[in-house]
């Protein structure tokens, strides 16, 4: 589970880009993130796993007070919280199963590390998961061979394969066509159902949000004015 209190930043250019934001998220749920654009979305999804340093508040995962560890000890509870990015961040020169299998190391610093041995059973569950994304049989292609849509769905097999408690997402689709918006969203409902694992991502995309989250969060100037089910906004609208 994943519970903010009073989640709050200022940019040092003096930018309120969260007012205080409290909000829980539990298992099986499909959470979007929507609002215009600047108003906080992705600032949000960043301060969960500090990759953008929260002013004030608290990110509390299973329990554990993020906001309060030591870089080392960040560095090992980053390995419960799958990322996944609006440009991929993949290692284009790297095959699909070496991207997939770095989820397995946490964030590395050290190339070189990639290059090390995995245990067997990494590589099966690497194996399970590329199957479970739609890319079986590709796991020997280099990166920059693949489409938007394949390096989103290796990206998506990288976070899942560390097993996380979370799923973020900043911008998942923003980089992709319409056609294969709709297969990246609906791979992440089957994970957040089938998988038990809480799905968050932020997206300016109301439609796909609509069409597919259980829960939107609606974010106005860096405060949250929505709550609800998708029929709950569309009512109110
Ligand atoms: P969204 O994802 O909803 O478009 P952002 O979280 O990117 O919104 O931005 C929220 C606000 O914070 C905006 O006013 C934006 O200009 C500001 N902001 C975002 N990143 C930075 C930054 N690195 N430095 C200063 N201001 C920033
Ligand atoms: P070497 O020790 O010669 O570098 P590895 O066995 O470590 O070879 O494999 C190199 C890379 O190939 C690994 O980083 C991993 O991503 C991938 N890999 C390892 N074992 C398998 C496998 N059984 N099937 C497919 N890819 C694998």
């Amino acid at each position: 589970m994943l519970e903010t209190h009073d989640l709050r930043k200022v940019y040092p250019t003096g930018d309120e880009a969260l007012t205080s934001i409290s909000t829980t998220i539990e298992g099986k749920e499909f959470v979007a993130m929507i609002g215009p654009s600047g108003a906080g979305k992705s600032t949000f999804v960043r301060c969960i796993n500090r990759l953008t340093e929260p002013t004030s508040g608290t990110v509390e995962l299973d329990g554990t007070d993020l906001t309060a560890l030591s870089s080392a000890e960040l560095r090992d509870a980053r390995r419960n919280i799958g990322m996944i990015f609006q440009e991929y961040n993949l290692v284009e020169r790297l095959t699909v199963m070496e991207n997939v299998l770095s989820g397995r190391l946490g964030y590395v610093s050290n190339w070189a590390a990639f290059r090390r041995k995995f245990p067997q059973e990494d590589i099966e569950l690497a194996y399970e998961i590329l199957e479970l994304v739609g890319l079986g049989g590709m796991e020997n292609k280099r990166v920059d061979e693949l489409s938007g849509g394949q390096r989103q769905r290796v990206g998506i097999a990288r976070a899942v394969v560390q097993n996380p408690k979370i799923l973020l997402a900043d911008e998942p689709t923003s980089s992709l066509d319409p056609e294969t918006s709709h297969d990246v969203m609906e791979l992440l409902t089957d994970i957040a159902t089938d998988h038990d694992i809480p799905v968050l991502i932020n997206i300016h995309e109301v439609d796909l949000a609509v069409g597919y989250a259980d829960r939107l969060l609606g974010l106005h100037d860096g405060e949250l004015v929505f709550d609800g089910t998708p029929e709950e906004l569309t009512d109110d609208t």
